[in-house]
């Protein structure tokens, strides 16, 4: 079986020069294993992604000179996919509903952090202090019937007491130079959000479902996502999905060295493009041959 890559922008602004070498790695792979290469759109939050960025999107890589399978996946047409699975975690009570606003966990956190420094997850932020998983099925009953919003989380200790221990193959490289047989550190993100009121899924879910719907074999994608695989396997493991290959790249930076973003300018391809620049010129630029 021909191996199965993907690149999965989010349309939430134009791309960079970080995407560039994103897409043409995952691109030059399969061209050079007679794999597939499929484009993803990943625009499950509404208030961010706009159809002018997601244009964008498909202009920049043609203009790159990145050819894709058709139809493209866009997963805001496939909620109900998504809702299926949080219901199958809900059905084997491995997620729970958490009212708390931002406003609330700030306070407890703080609360939680006179106390003793609290722990963060691998991103940076710290992890959920609340105590909504105590609440009685009566007492959630009651506030969603009053219509008060509500995230759903993953029962992080429940879901890793039922998947016991996991691993991954990494045939790049983790912040700290982990490679080959990797060991899942899920518990360090605490009990992640799955899905929202409004939004019945979040990046982890619709990731995990979409790699094993598409067939995806391999996730090429940056090092800044390294440690979200560790939820990622426990979700596959929960749904009993197929294990991808995973090769986490490192993140091309600016002159001073800092993580390219959406908005900085001089290293936009729209950007480059209108400076002169040709496609020849920024696989030069991102280090590709
Ligand atoms: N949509 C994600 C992003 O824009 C990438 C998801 C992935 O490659 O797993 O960073």
């Amino acid at each position: 079986m021909p191996p199965v890559f993907r690149f999965a922008p989010s349309p939430n602004g134009y791309l960079h020069l970080g995407h560039a070498y994103s897409a043409l790695l995952n691109h030059d792979l399969a061209k050079r294993s007679g794999g597939h290469f499929l484009l993803r759109i990943e625009d499950i939050d509404a208030t961010r992604c706009r159809v002018e960025f997601e244009q964008a999107i498909y202009e920049d890589l043609a203009w790159l000179g990145i050819a894709w399978e058709t139809p493209v996946r866009r997963q805001s047409e496939h909620f109900a996919a998504y809702r299926a699975a949080i219901d199958r975690l809900s059905a084997e009570r491995l997620v729970y509903p958490s009212f708390e606003s931002r406003a609330d966990i700030a306070r407890l956190v703080a609360e939680s952090q006179a106390a003793g420094a609290w722990p963060r997850d691998p991103d940076g932020a710290q992890l959920y202090p609340g105590a909504a998983k105590s609440l009685s099925a009566e007492q959630r009953d009651r506030l969603i019937g009053q219509g008060a919003p509500f995230a759903l989380r993953l029962d992080m200790a429940a879901a890793c007491a039922r998947s016991g221990s996991l691993r991954w193959q990494e045939a790049g490289e983790g912040p700290a130079g982990e490679t080959g047989d990797v060991a899942a550190r899920p518990e360090a993100w605490g009990d992640v959000i799955l899905a929202r009121k409004e939004t019945p899924t979040s990046y982890h879910l619709s990731v995990v479902i979409d790699d094993a719907l598409q067939g995806v074999t391999d996730v090429v994608r940056g090092v800044d996502l390294f440690w979200s695989t560790s939820v990622h396997r426990l979700l596959q493991e929960l749904l009993g999905l197929p294990v991808p290959a995973y090769r986490h790249h490192a993140l091309i930076r600016d002159a001073a060295g800092q993580k390219l973003s959406k908005s900085t300018q001089a290293t936009g391809l729209r950007e480059l493009r209108a400076e002169g620049a040709s496609p020849a010129d920024i696989r030069r630029l991102v280090g590709l041959p």
